[in-house]
């Protein structure tokens, strides 16, 4: 800990800093960076979104970045430790990216299944969440980079997303929407909080003085820093007065023309000010970013403050030092996680497959004898690894399903590929093989930057043909509302003869040769959210006729529009013009040539993303189609669900098993090829409900009315709201087969009285009842004495894994936290114990629970 000598030293030197130089502090410099101090000792503080991965300050293919199974996948493990594993891994590869604050994780809650970035949350419950969120938070920081825990709060939908107003009652904000960020302040520690676009009940969230110096800061005990979302600081005193620390990105903000004058108009007391920059100092020691200013005795980083409230998860260890020595190079003096290695990545992206459904044995196929597999679907030819916004990330490789499976099978069985359907909305990325770079000769394409008047600043050899800039990497000339043009240059070799779509997109002018003919041209327009730039910016598309192995010269030339704002991007699509009744007929003939069909089906990449939400459970196109036409002419039809969200699975009972994927990173095929040969458990569990059809599920609407977002259905999301309404879900919260069964043998409580406010432990003792190993995600759930409408049936209380060997017992302690047994009273704002019976009821999923005890209270 800095002595409070030291700190008082602190607190004077930023007392004396000029008003210029505190404001100046308070706004990044620019999209990913703050400013220095030498005279603070501060160095700049260097940010990166995440939390599928660490995309770094650049999304560039020379400088990939490991794309780890999405939240919702996360969730999906129920698994702590591996989660811990995972982020401490991801903090490794944020030092080894130069990243002091990596802005995750995302701990919103699935409110809609609808949510666009539903793929980024955890959870539709709050304790799953929290617990997952706060193993997040705990193995990034260990490997000595901060978390941003974001959005702070209520930012459930993405419709209108910078300025809706969420209605949120307060008891519900206490018992749902705010129970991960208070882990994860008070448990966690985390460094950082980030302020939501949104409003709540009136206010924004960065101007709300009640949530962020109130609750956040005052009753939590936060002692980091409140950094606004990418833009969402829009007020000079609202702002500051309310609590927020740092307005991102830079170098513009209001507060950089106004906050100075505000001090001296007396809006602003300068205390406030001096506070935010102690903040950001204190911000700058937990995460290496802060030497001891000229001419001041080192502070001593071992006696750091551990930025948590007692009571919580042991301290972490202090935060490596990298401050400002060069010649740390990449990591300083590097923790002792790595970057997340493809063995980690694949056994994730394993224990997040949920398997929903599994008729006589199904899974897992015998490589021995299974002879054929037919591989169907648009996602096992494009799987979608990710989902779309701030948290992608440009992997290193993909492992794609047909690969890892033949591979793991060679010589054993044979696999056939097809797609049997598109669901493309923007014309797909030409197979990298069938690109060279004109001038090199090399795979890739070639990039050129080009002032006005055609002279070349600049020109790169690329291995996509995605890009998107974000801050970095431009020359000077090139962007939003400057004359300068990028052109992506490359020869392209069809494989087939015939028709060919062609696409170019981005926003501005778009140009699209194909052997010297225009194919394709025209102006896209400006998106409402900056981020759809990237995440779905307007194409321009054309058929050309090709001939299979006749090179052609193709050239995309790009402007930018000079009205957008948000990252650069732009991409070229070309691909065979698909014939779909022919591919559908296709799929079906392999299908009923193979001894099973395994089709992966799922989101297009641009069903689930950040900037919009779904209007539809509905799998896009004509999936649903495919998969009952390969079920009806092979009884072993194996559905993969590859999306990061609900879907509707009107199919589900026709076929002999589904198994739930997510958008599992990088190695979804080997994870895949693993699960379905049996040689990794599909370990998963739901961390949200499945409904039968769209009107079940307890909120469908993401869209606010007249700009408010009202949460009327206060605590009854996900599975409460089965419960309350007495709907089943398709596929319960919770449930998740694995490869084995498992029966409950014991359940005991600690005591049979309850003290208010205390915690309650659980023992829970299984058999695995199957034949072979596994492991078994116990939960604890708590029906409380009835509390009047609009109170759950039943909450989960804790969960717990274990792990046993075929006819093999284990037990597991659970400890069910107070906090499940109260109810935030809002007229006194005060937690409240009610007395009465409790019944606590363990199980497999919340509608498959085996065994109960009672506990009274009071
Ligand atoms: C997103 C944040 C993200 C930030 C920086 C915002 O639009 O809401 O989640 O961290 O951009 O990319």
């Amino acid at each position: 800990m800095t002595t409070s000598t030291e700190a008082t030293a602190e607190r004077s030197r930023v007392a004396a800093l000029p008003v210029e130089e505190k404001v100046r502090l308070l706004t990044g410099a620019d999209s990913w960076r703050t400013f220095g101090a030498p005279a603070l000792g501060l160095r700049p503080i260097v940010m990166s979104d995440g939390p599928a991965g660490i995309r770094g300050i650049t999304k560039d293919d020379r400088n990939p970045s490991a794309s780890v199974p999405c939240p919702s996948a996360l969730g999906a493990t129920w698994d702590s430790e591996l989660i811990r594993e995972l982020a401490a891994a991801l903090g490794a590869e944020a030092r080894g990216k130069g990243i002091d604050i990596v802005l995750a994780p995302t701990m919103n809650l699935m409110r809609t299944p609808l949510g666009g970035r539903g793929f980024e949350c955890f959870s539709e419950d709050p304790v799953l969440s929290a617990r997952l969120a706060a193993s997040y938070v705990t193995g990034l920081q260990s490997a000595g980079v901060g978390a941003a825990i974001k959005h702070y709060v209520g930012n459930d939908s993405e419709t209108e997303r910078w300025t809706y107003d969420a209605r949120i009652a307060a008891g519900v904000l206490r018992e749902l929407y705010l129970v991960p960020f208070e882990a994860c302040v008070r448990e966690a520690g985390a460094v950082m909080v980030m302020a939501a676009y949104n409003a709540v009940n009136g206010a924004r969230m960065t101007e709300h003085e009640p949530l962020l110096r109130g609750v956040l800061k005052g009753e939590w005990g936060f002692t980091g820093a409140i950094v606004s979302d990418w833009d969402a600081c829009r007020s000079v005193a609202p702002t500051a007065l309310a609590g927020l620390d740092l307005a991102m990105p830079g170098p513009d903000s209001p507060w950089v023309t106004g906050l100075a004058d505000a001090v001296r108009a007396g809006q602003v007391p300068e205390e406030v000010l001096d506070e935010q920059v102690l903040r950001l100092l204190e911000v700058a020691r937990r995460v290496g970013a802060l030497d001891p200013p000229d001419g001041q005795a080192a502070l001593a980083r071992g006696d750091d403050p551990p930025l948590r409230s007692p009571g919580g998860l042991p301290p972490e260890p202090p935060a490596p030092d990298r401050r400002f020595a060069p010649s740390d190079g990449p990591g300083g003096n590097a923790p002792a996680a790595r970057p997340p290695s493809p063995a980690l990545l694949r056994r994730a992206a394993a224990s997040a497959f949920v398997l929903l459904r599994n008729e006589a044995g199904a899974l897992p196929f015998d490589p021995a004898s299974i002879g054929s597999i037919a591989l169907i679907g648009p996602n096992a030819v494009h799987p979608v690894i990710q989902g779309g916004g701030s948290a992608a990330v440009h992997p290193a490789a993909i492992s794609a399903p047909d690969d890892a499976l033949r591979t793991a099978l060679a010589g054993r069985a044979t696999v056939t590929v097809t797609p049997g359907c598109h669901t493309w909305e923007t014309v797909p990325e030409p197979p990298a093989r069938s690109l060279t770079d004109p001038v090199t000769g090399e795979p890739g394409v070639r990039l050129e930057f080009r002032a006005a008047d055609g002279r070349l600043l600049g020109a790169e050899h690329r291995n996509t043909t995605v890009f998107a800039w974000w801050g970095d990497g431009l020359p000077a000339g090139i962007g939003w509302g400057e004359d300068g043009t990028i052109s992506l240059l490359a020869t392209y070799r069809p494989e087939t003869s015939g028709p060919h779509m062609v696409g170019a997109a981005g926003v501005g002018r778009l140009t699209l040769t194909v052997d010297a003919v225009v194919a394709a041209a025209g102006d896209t327009p400006v998106p409402d959210d900056p981020v759809e730039t990237m995440t779905r910016p307007g194409e321009v598309t054309g058929v050309v006729e090709l001939t299979a192995g006749q090179p052609v010269p193709v050239r995309l030339d790009f402007l930018p529009s000079a009205e957008a704002e948000g990252p650069l991007a732009v991409r070229l699509g070309m691909v065979a013009a698909p014939d779909e009744e022919a591919d559908l007929d296709q799929a079906v003939t392999a299908a009923a040539a193979a001894s099973a069909a395994v089709v992966v089906v799922g989101s297009a990449e641009t069903t689930e993303s950040e900037g919009f939400d779904r209007a539809t459970l509905r799998l896009p196109g004509r999936q649903d189609e495919l998969v009952e036409r390969v079920s009806a002419v092979n009884p072993r039809t194996v559905v993969v669900v590859n999306s990061g969200m609900p879907v509707l699975m009107p199919w589900a009972s026709q076929v002999a098993a589904v198994l739930y994927a997510w958008l599992p990173g990088q190695a979804m095929g080997e994870a895949l090829a693993d699960v379905l040969l049996g040689v990794a458990e599909p370990g998963g569990r739901l961390p949200v409900s499945m409904p039968a059809q769209e009107s079940d599920a307890p909120v469908l609407h993401a869209v606010p009315e007249d700009g408010r977002l009202s949460y009327d259905e206060g605590l009854l999301i996900g599975y409460r709201g089965y419960d309350a309404a007495g709907t089943s879900p398709l596929f319960a919260f919770g449930h998740g087969l694995g490869y084995t069964s498992w029966a409950y043998d014991a359940l005991t409580a600690d005591r049979a009285d309850l003290a208010p406010g205390t915690d309650l432990s659980v023992e829970v003792t299984v058999r695995n009842t199957g034949p072979r190993t596994g492991r078994e995600v116990v939960q604890a759930y708590v029906a409380g004495p009835a509390l009047g409408p609009g109170r759950p049936v039943r909450v989960l209380g804790a969960f717990g894994t274990v792990s046993a060997a075929p006819g093999a017992t284990a037990t597991v302690t659970l400890t069910l936290p107070a906090r499940v047994f109260a109810r935030y009273d809002e007229h006194t704002g005060r937690w409240d114990w009610p007395p009465g019976q409790f019944t606590i009821a363990v199980g497999r999923s919340s509608r498959d629970l085996r065994l109960t005890t009672a506990v009274t209270s009071g």
